[in-house]
């Protein structure tokens, strides 16, 4: 099961960065692809999308219309948001048993896959796929937080969302 882009977008952090129109956009005419969940599963509702705004704006006003929903980047991999505390700078934290997916620019769970909605072949049954867009794990960067304890005590975020207190 994944954190739903509802649960997501109510950490500040995670809302703000989600919110601003990144710099590094993909190769490509429509580097930005809609990914949204349904009862039958994972599917493409249109067309991909040319901008990082028009993708943003398509999700939005469907927030609450899909079980959950993705913006994802074609072929561009993002880094996690950053987190500005006590004058340094820090990954925002993936939540555990998730993996930073940089293509969805959110965390995902990983898992192995025969057959993926979002793949025509899999090469490799073995290998741990994002569940969303298919990326391979062990070609994803991951970046640690190290955050110290004491960032969660200001409970920026809410209560068991990622960057949440989780005491
Ligand atoms: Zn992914």
């Amino acid at each position: 099961m994944n954190i739903t882009l509802r649960k997501l977008l109510q950490d500040p952090l995670y809302k703000k960065w989600f919110a601003k129109i990144p710099q590094e956009t993909s190769v490509g005419t429509f580097p930005w692809r809609v990914w949204v969940l349904t009862k039958k599963g994972w599917t493409k509702p249109k067309h991909d999308f040319k901008t990082y705004r028009e993708a943003y704006n398509w999700i939005v006003p469907r927030i609450n219309d899909y079980q959950d929903l993705v913006l994802y980047s074609k072929g561009h991999e993002f880094k996690p948001p950053i987190i500005k505390y006590r004058g340094k700078r820090y990954y925002w934290p993936t939540p555990p048993g998730y993996n930073w997916c940089g293509y969805c620019r959110r965390p995902t769970a990983f898992s192995m896959f025969s057959h993926h909605h979002a793949l025509t072949h899999i090469a490799d049954p073995m290998a741990f796929r994002c569940t969303i867009c298919g990326a391979r794990k062990k070609f994803q960067k991951q970046f640690e937080s190290n955050l110290p304890a004491s960032y969660y005590d200001r409970e920026l975020a809410p209560k068991g969302t990622p960057g949440g207190t989780s005491k």
